[in-house]
């Protein structure tokens, strides 16, 4: 960092004061994680400065040797890690992967059907206030209100209605697993695209810790900054009969060049991800988000749908007497940071709902296990009750810091 240091003390001071934050609070936002040294490494090099427009073999760009070495690495490496005929590394993030997806296979004006934003969708599956709610007429499924799960018969029925071109299966903030199957099995009555956006729980799936969506689906789209705790980026995994028309829509369609230096970035995480420990990540982040599903509940929370058996856990703050804002802010003043959330049928306004929304994925990066989740819920308890006092919250933020102390983060020294 010495040439940062010397050419932008100002930038250099706001990047070591950003470590020092990650280092000594408990992040928890569940779509967030700690990339490895090595990822962040290969983030930062000479790939920064290539232009490669095209794919490899195949580009509108001369000089290419290193970056189509670099970019087969990441697409063989994606291929082997989740099983896919295809892969395409060069969405930015995991929007324009879904745009992708949609000028792939649909026209503007055509049907989809996803999931609900405020049941736990992303706002690229078709919400009023996206481009695909703008310019596709999008149906939603909701949870079943009693359950607070997906309802499959539900979902076989609008299918039918509404014979939408892509079926969307995935999530933000769902804290269940999704069948597969039974989304395959509607696709193929409805005679539909099922596509499947993974980007919360690829890295689930990378270490066995979840089904893998691929053999069922005919694309699957994932971030690779979530549980997959690469850089930010994104890929699109499909059958080999939609390979041209996914490619076409990435490049041309939606994008320039790639982002050489971030595909060399995916291509590291995913080396990691193969390896065996990979597993142990991906089920150790579950067994935390278990365990402190089950303390929370322990402290009197309202967990949606009763508990997790993914990386994420959605609370309804309802009966504690606290929307899901002012005790996201207190939460922050004590060290513990997560997002506000709505809940499935909110009663209140998304800017200030009635939930908030964690995850385990950061803090099993950086090697917290169960002893650590029940303290996570005593202060959590402690912090929801008090969210007025300042001074509380800040006696709260010490201990978190002394506890983060003996946890060092990757990709930090
Ligand atoms: C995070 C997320 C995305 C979008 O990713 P960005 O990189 O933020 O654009 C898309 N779909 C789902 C389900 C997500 O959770």
């Amino acid at each position: 960092m010495s040439a940062l240091d010397r050419n932008d003390p100002e930038v250099f001071k706001l990047v070591k004061s950003e470590e020092a934050y990650q280092q000594s609070t408990i992040r928890m936002i569940a779509s967030e994680n700690y990339t490895s040294k090595a990822v962040l490494e290969a983030c930062g090099t000479v790939f920064q400065n290539k232009y490669s427009e095209g794919y490899p073999g195949a580009r509108f760009y001369q000089g290419q040797v290193n970056c189509d070495a670099m970019e087969l690495l990441a697409i063989e490496r994606a291929k082997k890690l989740f099983g896919a005929e295809h892969a395409n590394v060069q969405p930015y993030s995991g929007s324009p992967a879904n745009l992708a997806v949609y000028l792939a296979f649909a026209k503007p004006g055509d049907t989809v059907l996803g999931l609900n934003l405020s049941h736990g969708g992303h706002l690229t599956h078709g919400s009023k206030a996206s481009a695909t709610g703008k310019w596709f007429n999008a149906v939603h499924y909701s949870l079943n209100p009693e359950t607070e799960l997906l309802d499959y018969d539900e979902i076989r029925r609008l299918a039918l209605e509404h014979k939408p071109k892509l079926l969307i299966a995935g999530h933000s903030a769902y804290p269940r697993q999704l069948d597969f199957a039974k989304f395959r099995a509607i696709a193929d009555e409805a005679g539909c695209i099922l596509f499947v956006d993974m980007a919360h729980f690829a890295g689930l799936v990378a270490g066995g810790a979840h089904d893998n969506p691929v053999p069922y689906a005919d694309v699957v789209t994932t971030t690779t900054h979530k549980t997959l705790r690469g850089p930010r980026g994104a890929m699109i995994l499909c059958k080999e009969i939609h390979a041209k028309a996914i490619d076409k829509a990435v490049f041309p369609g939606l994008q320039g060049g790639p982002h050489n230096a971030t595909t060399a970035g995916i291509a590291v995480a995913l080396g990691e991800a193969l390896k065996p420990e990979f597993s142990t990540y991906a089920k150790n982040v579950v067994a935390n988000a278990k365990a402190l599903a089950g303390e929370l509940t322990k402290k009197g929370f309202k967990l949606v749908t009763g508990g997790t058996d993914n990386h994420l856990i959605l609370i309804d703050l309802t009966t504690k007497g606290v929307p899901g804002k002012p005790a996201a802010v207190a939460l922050e003043k004590a060290g513990i940071v997560l997002n506000y959330n709505t809940v499935p049928g909110e009663t209140r306004k998304p800017s200030d709902p009635s939930g908030i929304r964690l995850g385990t994925p950061s803090i099993t990066s950086r090697g917290f296990g169960i002893s650590e989740m029940k303290k996570i819920a005593d202060w959590m308890d402690a912090a929801v009750a008090h969210v007025e006092d300042d001074a509380f919250l800040a006696g709260i933020a010490k201990e978190v810091a002394a506890l983060c102390a003996g946890f060092p983060v990757p990709g930090i020294e």
